[in-house]
């Protein structure tokens, strides 16, 4: 009876860890400039898209919480780029 339990726990963790990866995450850990790199994935504040740090031009903190980061290729627009520096 014990070991009865045991095993329908252990179907809930499989059925809770499934509902862990929806599928935002997937788009959330994978840098959507190159497709490629997935570490150090960070909002890029001009274009709103997440890139990973080669594609991370610079960075920089607003505050303890708030991360400021821009891509290379707001990098290369003025207007982007001048609003990450006045941020
Ligand atoms: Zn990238
Ligand atoms: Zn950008």
């Amino acid at each position: 009876m014990k070991q009865g339990f045991a095993v329908q726990q252990m179907l809930n963790l499989r059925d809770a860890s499934r509902g862990i990866n929806p599928w935002w995450f997937q788009l959330v850990t994978k840098c959507q400039r190159c497709n490629k790199d997935k570490h150090y994935i960070e909002k890029c504040m001009g274009c709103l898209r997440y890139v990973c740090r080669s594609c991370q031009k610079a960075s920089k903190s607003a505050s303890k919480t708030n991360r400021l980061t821009i891509c290379k290729d707001c990098w290369g627009k003025m207007e982007k780029r001048r609003a990450w520096e006045q941020a």
